[in-house]
């Protein structure tokens, strides 16, 4: 690292030092602009990096709610309102009991760089609370969405801040939050995304993440004249972004081989058929079980563990940040994976990302790869704004023209004789949008 890059982050390291999650993906964007701040002064001279290090707000809530045996149970809610330099604050909520400042600070910067990557006016934010949605009733889930919302309502808004999903809140946690909202403010807006098609949401929203991450894989593989078909992949996590992922790569001819959750992983060795995949919806998403289940279910192999000692040709982490290091990336180089794209944020360790970096294989960032879902949330906030929505159809081509554009920023500052560095290409692209919109509005 310069001398440069370390000054900077020791100043932002001094203001956060309990924060390892923030600082991890702060220390990768410095990295990647020092070299742009000592050649044109402009950006050092307006203070930009610890003006963008900053959140512009946030919001630290007592959420009481009741449980099914008439206790009263008390969370924490958060809202980092991070950086509206392009748009109105925009990112997920996420409901798990590993929720806490530093993890929601990275999430929502990472975010900023991600919203400016789509190409379309979103600034960027993150929240959500320690709450656990595993094994709670309907009844308690929405005791807690309505008391979550009744806090959160008073700083969101479709031209302030409008939150989505993520990690364990999924539609029927949207719609919760959503009725909330509508009766404290007696309004029917685009304050949330991720709404249920019936009642304003967008077409092609869940699979949005998913999807786009494997357009963004395809994007990478064109650049070394390969597709997906007859590869073999292995995807971690079994919930949205997982399970759309899977979908798009079978779609695509190729063989799934993996799905895990926070209990093991199975390995399908005849790979993931649409039909085993029908069934991964359900346990999913309304049995809520575990996927063990599919392992008893079609008679295959379930560990404990990670899947990336699996051999594979591409790696699709989607289950959540830093579930993959130094020594999963070794494995995974060592048994040939040439290609890794992130469906989740931060899923990959700073020396794994080396890792694949110095063998020189295929390594896309999640700001970058994982971008649709942001992107598709961006396109219902434009449909609910004028009152009408596209087709499936209409939605997916966007989605794939957004996912190409964010290739090609990515190339253009990243690209290096052969060799393409994603990370750079993400965060220098994102970063002359953002530090030059900020450097427009004045002293922000
Ligand atoms: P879901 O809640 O639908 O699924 C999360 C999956 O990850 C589950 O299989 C879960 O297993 C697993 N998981 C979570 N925590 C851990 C852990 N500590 N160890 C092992 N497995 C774990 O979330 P999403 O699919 O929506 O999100 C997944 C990732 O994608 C996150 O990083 C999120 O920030 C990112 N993302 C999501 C977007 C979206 O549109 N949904 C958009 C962009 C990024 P278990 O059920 O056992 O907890």
């Amino acid at each position: 690292m310069s001398k440069l890059a370390n000054e900077l982050l020791n100043q932002v390291r001094k203001k956060n030092p309990n924060e390892p999650e923030f600082l991890q993906a702060v220390e990768e964007v410095i990295e990647n602009i020092a070299p742009l701040l000592e050649n044109d002064t402009t950006y050092l001279e307006s203070n930009i990096v610890e003006r963008l290090t900053e959140p512009e707000r946030t919001i630290i809530f007592k959420v009481p709610w009741i449980d099914d045996n008439n206790r009263i149970q008390v969370n924490r809610g958060f809202r980092v309102q991070f950086n509206s330099a392009i748009g109105p604050y925009k990112g997920g909520l996420r409901f798990h009991p590993s929720v806490n400042l530093s993890i929601l600070k990275f999430l929502a910067f990472e975010q900023i760089f991600k919203n400016a990557l789509t190409g379309l006016p979103i600034g960027g934010g993150k929240g959500g609370s320690d709450f656990d949605p595993k094994a709670k009733s309907d009844r308690e889930i929405m005791s807690f969405c309505q008391s979550f919302m009744n806090e959160l309502s008073k700083y969101i808004g479709p031209n302030t801040d409008v939150p989505a999903g993520d990690i364990g809140v999924g539609s029927k946690e949207i719609g919760y939050l959503f009725g909330q909202y509508k009766r404290l403010k007696n309004e029917f807006t685009g304050a949330i995304t991720g709404k249920a098609f019936n009642w304003g949401g967008s077409n092609l929203r869940p699979e949005a993440t998913g999807y786009g991450n494997v357009y963004f894989a395809q994007h990478m593989l064109k650049t070394k004249k390969e597709t997906f078909k007859d590869k073999t992949v292995v995807i971690s996590g079994s919930g949205n972004v997982a399970q759309y992922s899977c979908k798009k790569a079978i779609e695509l001819g190729a063989k799934v081989v993996t799905l895990s959750d926070s209990s093991g992983f199975i390995y399908d060795k005849d790979g993931i058929t649409k039909e085993k995949l029908q069934f991964v919806f359900y346990l999913k998403n309304e049995k809520k079980g575990r996927i063990k289940d599919y392992a008893d279910k079609f008679n295959c192999q379930f560990f404990e563990g990670k899947p990336w000692g699996t051999s594979c040709d591409i790696a699709l982490p989607c289950a959540t940040q830093n579930e993959l290091d130094k020594n999963d990336a070794k494995e995974l180089l060592k048994n040939g994976c040439m290609c890794v794209s992130e469906g989740a944020n931060m899923p990959c360790s700073p020396d794994a990302i080396t890792a694949f970096q110095n063998a020189k294989i295929l390594y896309a960032p999640g700001k970058a790869s994982n971008a649709g879902g942001v992107a598709t949330s961006a396109l219902e906030m434009s449909q609910n704004s004028l009152r009408m929505s596209w087709s499936s159809k209409e939605v997916d081509e966007k989605l794939k023209l957004i996912m190409s554009q964010i290739h090609d920023a990515c190339v253009k500052y990243g690209k290096n004789g052969d060799f393409i560095d994603y990370v750079k290409g993400a965060n220098i692209a994102a970063f002359y949008k953002i530090a030059d919109s900020m450097i427009d509005q004045g002293v922000v």
